[in-house]
């Protein structure tokens, strides 16, 4: 194979949604040769389908709110396993990084006296989602890329890369191809940072974009990173089930922040059965208090419904299990009721929920200003990713860093809506600054042409195999997302994912014989095969992981282990690649918090 084109940067990029957006401005700004590569075209990144809002304790809206009282919550709901100094880093600068992206040009919805506007979310103690009606991912996205545009920084769109390139045990580049005319081409860069989002196409139903093929977590791994909490897979209580066309589609949580509730078959609002004793105090006991909140009234609690998402994921299949679903195998999810509370509540979930009205108008011929709509879980975030230093986003490979989705740390065993946007701006920075600053004061290193030939030989296997009729990828791959599904989904066991690691084995099998036919010109059969290896690194280390972790916490249930252990509160589980090169999970214990910091979280609990 001939050495493809090479280009060379200071920093580079890998992924241009609200992480990688922000980490090249930031590196850009600190005057270093900036590159940015993504899959898709500029502006259509995963995020841009953010809905709900930026979780920043502004205290617009209820001055009880400060940066205290975010860490608090954000620790709470990742049930204590998170990172804390990353909790304590992303709680304290939220609301800097909001108030710049106003200043860079972002049109946030507004209070009655002009200040950015904040609305409720699961977990989140007070108002705290800045937003834009329910497209605050598009505003985001579209203010950083203005912004971003005029700061010098080389874009290289519909370009997958396919491997890092590491020299001496440190970063020095990758390779890819140009999606629409497969040639090759090496970057050799001082820092790489890794923003490549989520992983949920591992899984059947999802609401992630066809990027979330976990390709950063897959590239980091094989390069001999560290993942951490890869177990932790975040099912959103509410995506659409019906049609099955639009299966998995995100039904945001502002709706339940905007007064929607939930509703079994008969009728009833079964999230009062079941509020965890953690949440108790903050919690609504009476229907009326619950609307109150949604409301704003500082003397109500929140209504269960806004507890956290695993929480109301489980209690909404509890309901199905026992025959109390909707017809279509979910449940309802109501805000036409309000017009009970309101005389203008058509107009009013229109302007609030604008896209949520549109979602079901034009998909599934509903209109939620008149009747309920069905929802059922949807694989939607991954709280597990590359392990990371808190304060520089370093991984344990030097001039390898990551942000956003694919770094891990913050979220613990859940995440709080919103705080994915927050932490892409925070950590995205964080990721420019300490790139920058690392080729700096590091010499950057050439790039290995032997490694790089061996990874476009391996990538274009499947075009030699499609001539002796390999099998299709796109049916090993929905193959994959069909067992991680029904394996190692929202309710696992061991004996499950025992057997789901015995598949991932076939599967691998079946993926190294796969063949795709034509030519590289725009070849999605070529696109799906090289997607498929990084899906299956991602669900053979969330299946480990989960397996490992022999208790229910956060985002990970087991049927076999279904009570929080508080042995498993005191470490993390870690994934790397074996000198073997096989895949080893081992547990790393969870680093002392300070005094300050614990006693926030006492004091937060009542
Ligand atoms: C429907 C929906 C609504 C959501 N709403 C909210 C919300 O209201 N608030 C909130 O906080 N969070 C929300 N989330 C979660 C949040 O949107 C994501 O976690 C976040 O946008 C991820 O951003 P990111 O920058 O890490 O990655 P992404 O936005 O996923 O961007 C990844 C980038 O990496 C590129 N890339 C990937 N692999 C490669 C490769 N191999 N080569 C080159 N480029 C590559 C992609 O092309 C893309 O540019 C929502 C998620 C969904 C699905």
């Amino acid at each position: 194979m001939t050495v493809p084109e090479s280009l060379e940067y200071d920093v580079l990029v890998i992924g241009a949604g609200g992480a990688g957006l922000r980490a090249a401005i930031e590196a850009s700004a600190a005057g270093v040769k900036v590159g940015l590569i993504c899959k898709s075209l500029l502006g259509k990144a995963h995020t841009v389908m953010a809905e709900g809002g930026v979780a920043a304790a502004l205290a617009n809206v209820d001055d009880r709110d400060s940066w205290k009282v975010h860490f608090a919550d954000t620790m709470r709901g990742g049930q204590y396993i998170n990172n804390w100094r990353m909790a304590e880093l992303h709680a304290k600068e939220a609301p800097d990084r909001v108030r710049e992206l106003e200043a860079w040009g972002a049109v946030f919805d507004r209070t009655p006296d002009g200040r950015i506007l904040q609305r409720n979310f699961g977990g989140h103690r007070y108002p705290r989602l800045a937003h834009v009606g329910d497209r605050t991912g598009l505003e985001l996205i579209r203010t950083l890329q203005d912004y971003g545009i005029h700061r010098g920084i080389d874009v290289h769109m519909e370009f997958t890369v396919v491997s890092l390139l590491i020299s001496g045990g440190r970063a020095a580049g990758v390779i890819g191809y140009e999606r629409d005319r497969g040639r090759f081409k090496v970057f050799n860069a001082g820092a790489v940072v890794l923003a490549t989002g989520g992983t949920g196409r591992a899984y059947k139903i999802t609401s992630n974009s066809w990027e979330g093929t976990g390709d950063g977590h897959a590239l980091a791994y094989q390069a001999g990173a560290e993942l951490v909490d890869m177990e932790f897979i975040q099912f959103h209580p509410t995506g659409m089930i019906w049609p099955p066309s639009v299966q998995g589609i995100l039904v945001t949580e502002g709706v339940r922040g905007e007064g929607g509730v939930l509703l079994n078959k008969e009728g009833r609002r079964f999230m009062f059965d079941d509020i965890p004793e953690a949440y108790r105090n903050q919690t609504a006991d009476n229907e009326e208090e619950g609307w109150r909140y949604t409301q704003g009234d500082k003397n109500a609690r929140r209504p269960p419904e806004l507890l956290t998402r695993d929480h109301v994921a489980r209690c909404i299949m509890r309901e199905v299990k026992a025959g109390r679903g909707s017809p279509h195998g979910g449940v309802f999810l109501d805000i036409a009721w309000i017009r009970k509370k309101l005389s203008n509540s058509e107009a009013h979930i229109k302007r609030k929920l604008p896209s949520m009205y549109h979602q079901f108008k034009e998909l599934g011929d509903i209109d939620i200003t008149k009747e309920p709509m069905e929802v059922g879980p949807t694989t939607h975030y991954i709280m597990g990713g590359i392990r990371v230093d808190s304060d520089t986003q370093m991984s344990s490979i030097p001039g390898l860093f990551a942000a956003g989705e694919c770094a891990a740390g913050i979220n613990g065993a859940n995440r709080l809506g919103g705080n994915s946007l927050s932490d892409l701006l925070v950590f995205g920075k964080r990721a420019g600054e300490y790139s920058a600053k690392f080729v700096r004061e590091n010499a950057r290193v050439p790039v290995d042409q032997a490694q790089a030939a061996q990874a476009v030989d391996a990538a274009l296997k499947p075009f030699d195999h499609g001539q002796s009729g390999g099998e299709n990828p796109y049916a090993i791959q929905a193959a994959l997302q069909e067992m991680m599904q029904n394996l190692v989904g929202i309710v696992r066991t061991e004996s499950e994912m025992q057997h789901a690691l015995q598949e991932l084995g076939s599967l691998r099998a079946r993926a190294e014989k796969a063949g795709v036919q034509g030519h590289r010109e725009y070849n999605p059969g070529w696109h799906t095969a090289i997607d498929l290896r990084n899906l299956l690194t991602v669900s053979e280390a969330i299946t480990r992981s989960a397996i490992e972790r022999k208790e229910s916490r956060g985002g990970h249930f087991r049927e076999d282990y279904p009570d929080r252990n508080p042995e498993f509160a005191a470490f993390n589980i870690v994934t790397r690649k074996a000198s073997g090169g096989q895949m080893e999970t081992r547990r790393v214990p969870l680093p002392p918090m300070p005094s300050e910091l614990k006693q926030i979280i006492e004091e937060q609990k009542s």
